[in-house]
């Protein structure tokens, strides 16, 4: 099973159409069905480690201030208990709580929609520890690695660069600023070259990484699909773009 990183960007892409979300589409159907979907999303940073459990995940409405239609998206997906279970065995000793309240939040959801619009796969999500480094995650994500054997897609929404204080509302089109041009391509290569070491430590790049990735929710889901990795193995990057100048859609196919 591949691994896949997905810059989901503006919420309104899980009820729009676009270049995005086409590229999203054709994803899906040029890879093997999974029997389930871990997902990493930007959206639920919380302190400790943590796995939704339910049998019935609620679709979580994330944000704020948006046209009704995107309140109306349900994504009636079910959970897995089982690889919830799964997931916590790969992580012990460290500890993940099984949790029962959160649910699926728009960063899995707005692009599932498009790319199994039939919510018929199970899902699981993994919160992302705050209180933890880059390099811990990319350790603690390295422990997932027998999940592709097991036919689950490990999935990583973000955006390699997501700053929303120099984002253009309304005008998706407006050509990126220099900084976050830079910290993409500087990133693009060093995961081209197989140099993921180099991401992991992305805040070498000093005040680009803190002007792409201002606070890291967004960039760390990219650990998580970079360390499914496998000697040798292809990394392509089936979707790229910007939306508003500063939030990369940039997506990084593992396998
Ligand atoms: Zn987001």
């Amino acid at each position: 099973m591949p691994a896949l990183f997905l810059g989901h960007g503006n919420p309104m892409n899980a009820v729009e159409g676009n270049a995005w979300t086409q590229a999203w589409e054709r994803l899906a159907g040029e890879m093997p069905r999974p029997r389930a979907i871990l997902s990493v999303s930007a959206h639920w940073y919380v302190p400790g480690g943590r796995v939704t459990g339910e049998e019935r995940p609620r679709t979580i409405h994330d944000f704020g201030g948006f046209p009704r239609a995107l309140y109306e998206v349900q994504y009636p997906a079910p959970g897995s208990p089982e690889l919830a279970q799964r997931v916590r065995a790969l992580f012990a000793p460290q500890p993940v709580h099984l949790d029962r309240q959160w649910g699926l939040d728009h960063g899995t959801w707005a692009v599932l929609v498009h790319l199994f619009p039939g919510a018929d796969i199970p899902v699981v999500q993994l919160g992302i520890d705050e209180t933890q480094a880059a390099h811990e995650h990319d350790r603690l994500a390295r422990r997932l690695r027998p999940l592709r054997e097991e036919g689950v897609l490990v999935l990583g929404s973000g955006n390699v660069v997501h700053n929303l204080h120099t984002y253009v509302w309304g005008q998706r089109a407006v050509q990126p600023y220099e900084w976050a041009l830079r910290f993409e391509s500087t990133i693009r290569h060093w995961i081209s070259a197989h140099h993921l070491d180099q991401v992991v430590a992305y805040e070498a790049l000093g005040a680009d990484a803190a002007l792409a990735a201002p606070t890291p929710e967004h960039f760390l889901p990219l650990l998580y699909v970079l360390a499914q990795h496998a000697s040798g193995e292809p990394i392509t990057f089936p979707v790229e773009g910007f939306d508003g100048g500063s939030v990369s859609m940039l997506g990084v196919r593992i396998g």
